[in-house]
C-alpha cells in the first residue's frame, strides 16, 4: 500500500499529526504497536493520573476540608477498585473518541510495530503478519519511556515506574518516590492523599526543576502540610528488594551521610528518555544527539530523506501539548503549508494541589540572560474568589521586560493554575505587555483576577494589595 504520510506512533504527537495531515488531503496511515491509540499520555500517563488526582483530591477534601465548609462526613473510606474502575472508564471513553476521529478522518490504521527499512519504506510486523508500506513521507512519533538509575531496575512490583503506580491494587503503607519532578509530585500526591506515608527523595536541592524557584518552595510547603516528606540534595545509590519480593530498603547519600528508608513500594520517577526501539534500520544512519534525541532541522526533518520526527523523540520539554503542536506544524509543512511552533511559549504544569503552572522565563533565567525585568506578584489569599473557595496557599508572578513591558514569563501557584495559565500563554503569543494583561477585564470574583493584579503590580498599580 502506498501513502503520502505514514505516522509511526499514535500518541498525542502522532495521532494529531495524522488527523491534521488527513484534513489537508494527504493519504495518511497511522501505525501503532499498542492495541489502543493515544500513546503514553492517554493510556498510562497524563489522563489516568489526572483521573486519580481528581478522585484523591475529592477524598482529601472530604477528610480534611469539608468540615470547615460545614459538611460533616461519617464513615469516609477509599474504595480503590471503584476509583481505578472510574479511571479506566475515563481512559476508555477518550480512547473511543480518538478511534472515531482517526476513522472519520479517513486515516488507515495499522496495528503492529513499524520499522523504516529504507527511505520511503515501512515494514509492519503485527499479529496479522507482515505488511510493507511505501510512503512519500514518514513521521517518527514513537515517544519516550521511563529512565532508570544505574543498578536500580524496576521489577514492576516493588520498584515501579509511573505505569504501575497508576494501578496499585492497595494503598501502600510506605511509598518512597525517587525524583521530585512532575511524575513524582503528582503520583506522590495521589497516594499520599489516599493514606500512604510518602517520602520523596530528590537529587537536586529543590523540587519541580524547570519551575520558578519561589513556586517550588511554596509548593513544597503545601505538600509538606499535606503530609509528604522530602529529602532534597539526596542521591539514591541503591534499592534492595526484600527476599520475598515485597518491600525494599532505599539507600541514599544526604549531607555526606548514608541514610536508608524502608518502603512497601518505590516509585522511580527520574525522567524519561526518547524511545525508538528498532524503528529505524541502523544502516540508514539516523543522527541522534548526545542524549539520544533525534536531530531535526527547523522543519522537523531528520537526517534520513523524507523522514521527520516530533514530540518526546526530539529536543524540548517532554510534554503532550508540545508534541501535538509539533505534529500539527509538521503535517502542515509536509502538505506544503507554513507550520511553526513557538518554543518560547510552551506552558508547563504540575497537577498537584495547588497546581504549579508556568510559561516563559523565570527570574533566574532573566538574570542569566542579562534581561532587565520588572516583577509583579499577587498572593492568592488576597483574591476574593479563592478565599470564598477556602484556598489561601499560592500566588501569581508576572515578569515583564523592564523597558518595553513585554510579558516574558508568568508563574502561578493556585488551584486551577493549569487553566489560568492559558490566558498568559495567549497574551504572550500575541507579544502582549504586562499592562495589556492588567487592563484586560476579568470577571469578578474569579481566581483569574490574581493574574490581572500581578500584571498591574508590575507597574505598581495593583488594587487589592498594598505596595
Ligand atoms: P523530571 O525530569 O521532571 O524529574 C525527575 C527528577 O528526578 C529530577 O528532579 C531529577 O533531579 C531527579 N533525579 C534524577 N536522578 C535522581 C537520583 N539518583 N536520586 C534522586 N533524584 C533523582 O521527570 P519525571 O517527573 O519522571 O517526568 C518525566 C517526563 O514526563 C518529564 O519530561 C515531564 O515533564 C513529563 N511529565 C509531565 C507531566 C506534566 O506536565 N504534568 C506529568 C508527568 C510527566
Amino acid at each position: 500500500m502506498s501513502f503520502d504520510l505514514v505516522v509511526l506512533g499514535a500518541g498525542p504527537g502522532g495521532y494529531v499529526a495524522a488527523i491534521r495531515a488527513a484534513q489537508l488531503g494527504l493519504r495518511t496511515a497511522l501505525v501503532e504497536s499498542r492495541k489502543d491509540l493515544g500513546g503514553t499520555c492517554l493510556n498510562i500517563g497524563c489522563i489516568p493520573s489526572k483521573a486519580l488526582l481528581a478522585s484523591s483530591e475529592h477524598f482529601h477534601f472530604a477528610g480534611h476540608d469539608a468540615a470547615r465548609h460545614g459538611i460533616r462526613i461519617a464513615g469516609l473510606e477509599v474504595d480503590l477498585p471503584a476509583m481505578m474502575q472510574r479511571k479506566e472508564s475515563v481512559v476508555k471513553t477518550l480512547r473511543g473518541g480518538v478511534d472515531t476521529l482517526v476513522k472519520r478522518n479517513g486515516i488507515t490504521r495499522f496495528h503492529g510495530t513499524g520499522r523504516i527499512t529504507a527511505p520511503g519504506t515501512v515494514e509492519i510486523r503485527g499479529e496479522a503478519g507482515h505488511e510493507t508500506l511505501t510512503a512519500r513521507h514518514i513521521l517518527l512519533a514513537t515517544g519516550s519511556i521511563p529512565s532508570t538509575l544505574p543498578g536500580i531496575e524496576p521489577d514492576g512490583n516493588t520498584v515501579v515506574t509511573s505505569t504501575e503506580a497508576l494501578c496499585f491494587e492497595a494503598v501502600p503503607d510506605r511509598l518512597v518516590v525517587i525524583g521530585a519532578g512532575a511524575i513524582g509530585l503528582e503520583l506522590g500526591s495521589v497516594w499520599g492523599r489516599l493514606g500512604s506515608k510518602v517520602t520523596v527523595i530528590e537529587f537536586l536541592p529543590r523540587i519541580a526543576t524547570g519551575f520558578d524557584a519561589e513556586i517550588a518552595t511554596q509548593l513544597q510547603k503545601s505538600l509538606v502540610q499535606q503530609g509528604l516528606s522530602f529529602h532534597l540534595g539526596a542521591r539514591v545509590s541503591k534499592v534492595d528488594v526484600a527476599g520475598n519480593g515485597n518491600g525494599a530498603r532505599v539507600t541514599f547519600a544526604l549531607d555526606g551521610r548514608e541514610e536508608s528508608l524502608e518502603a512497601d513500594k518505590v516509585l522511580l520517577a527520574v525522567g524519561r528518555k526518547p524511545f525508538l526501539g528498532d524503528t529505524v534500520d541502523p544502516k540508514l544512519g539516523l543522527v541522534l544527539d548526545e542524549r539520544g534525541r533525534v536531530t531535526i532541522d527547523d522543519h522537523f526533518r531528520t537526517s534520513i530523506r523524507g523522514v521527520f520526527a516530533i514530540g518526546d523523540l526530539v529536543p524540548g520539554p517532554m510534554l503532550a501539548h508540545k508534541a501535538e503542536e509539533e505534529g500539527i506544524a509538521c503535517a502542515e509543512l509536509i502538505a506544503g503549508r507554513a507550520g511553526h511552533v513557538n518554543r518560547d511559549v510552551i506552558p508547563g504544569v504540575v497537577y498537584t494541589f495547588p497546581e504549579a503552572a508556568s510559561v516563559g522565563i523565570d527570574e533566574e533565567e532573566a538574570a542569566r540572560r542579562g534581561i532587565p525585568v520588572r516583577i509583579g506578584r499577587f498572593p492568592l489569599r488576597a483574591n476574593a474568589r479563592a478565599l470564598a473557595s477556602g484556598w489561601t496557599s499560592g500566588f501569581a508572578k508576572v515578569i515583564a521586560h523592564a523597558e518595553t513591558d513585554r510579558l516574558l514569563g508568568v508563574h502561578v501557584l493556585a488551584p486551577g493554575a493549569s487553566e489560568l495559565i492559558a490566558e498568559a500563554v495567549a497574551v504572550m503569543e500575541f507579544g502582549g505587555s504586562a499592562e495589556d494583561l492588567g487592563r484586560t477585564v476579568h470577571a469578578h470574583p474569579t481566581v483569574s483576577e490574581m493574574l490581572k493584579e500581578a500584571a498591574l503590580a508590575v507597574g505598581g498599580s495593583a488594587i487589592h494589595v498594598l505596595k
